[in-house]
């Protein structure tokens, strides 16, 4: 028997509030629990979003009402909230950063917005960002003039995972995590579980793209689920 430490999950989504038809913390942190998950890091694309003191605390208020295990939740980077976040910034597991189109009205796609955040989300934080594709690039870049560590989240294709190698050679301080799904699943794979029940952000990506995640675990810092109820289980909750 191999005896594994509780884990911990920094990447999870739990829908509370604004959509507990799909999940909530009550439920996502059972199954955490019964998957040997003892920590999660709680994603803010929540509706109403964690993007300032009240959102924060009502999240934190939620989860301490409904959580089965240890959580931390993360703050959301928004157009116009760059400098309120700091002095809330230690209560929070980090920053999120939504770089790319994805399940959120959190969206930033102007480099200026991303800038702001670099420069007030205090350096000794935990800064994250979702940044698919050629963003990857983009953000590593910002990150480097700006001299500051960021992580970069679910890294799902060879264009990803080769730059942040090149960034790591370079002594750049940058941090990556991969879904399960990304290692284990292509996009092939969508004929047998189906369209809807596949779609995930990112997507399945190729062969080749799975390859180079495997090829590169040695630059891998953590796994983490990205774990949330997509809309088309609603029927079976
Ligand atoms: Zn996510």
């Amino acid at each position: 028997m191999l005896r594994l430490p509780g884990l911990i999950d920094v990447h999870v989504h739990l829908r509370e509030p604004g959509a507990t038809h799909k999940e909530d913390f009550a439920s996502g942190t059972a199954a955490a629990l019964a998957g040997g998950v003892t920590m999660v890091g709680v994603m803010p694309n929540t509706h109403p979003a964690f993007i300032d003191q009240e959102t924060f605390l009502l999240g934190r208020k939620l989860a301490r009402l409904g959580a089965r295990c240890d959580y931390a939740l993360y703050l959301g980077a928004g157009p116009d909230n760059a400098e309120k976040l700091a002095e809330i910034g230690s209560q929070a597991m980090g920053l999120k950063m939504y770089l790319n189109d994805t399940f959120t009205t959190l969206r930033m796609d102007d480099v200026t917005l991303w800038k702001k955040h670099f420069e007030h989300w205090p350096r000794h934080l935990p800064l994250v960002a979702h940044a698919e594709g050629r963003t990857t690039a983009a953000v590593l870049f910002l990150a480097r003039i700006i001299n500051r560590p960021i992580h970069i989240c679910h890294v799902a294709r060879r264009e990803e995972i080769e730059v942040i190698r090149m960034a790591k050679e370079s002594g750049m301080q940058v941090t990556c995590e991969v879904a399960p799904h990304h290692l284990f699943l292509t996009a092939k794979d969508l004929e047998v579980i189906g369209q809807g029940r596949g779609q995930v952000k990112p997507p399945l990506c190729t062969e080749d793209d799975q390859k180079a995640l495997w090829d590169n675990m040695d630059i891998i810092d953590c796994f983490a689920t990205d774990h949330g109820k997509a809309a088309v289980n609603q029927s079976s909750l």
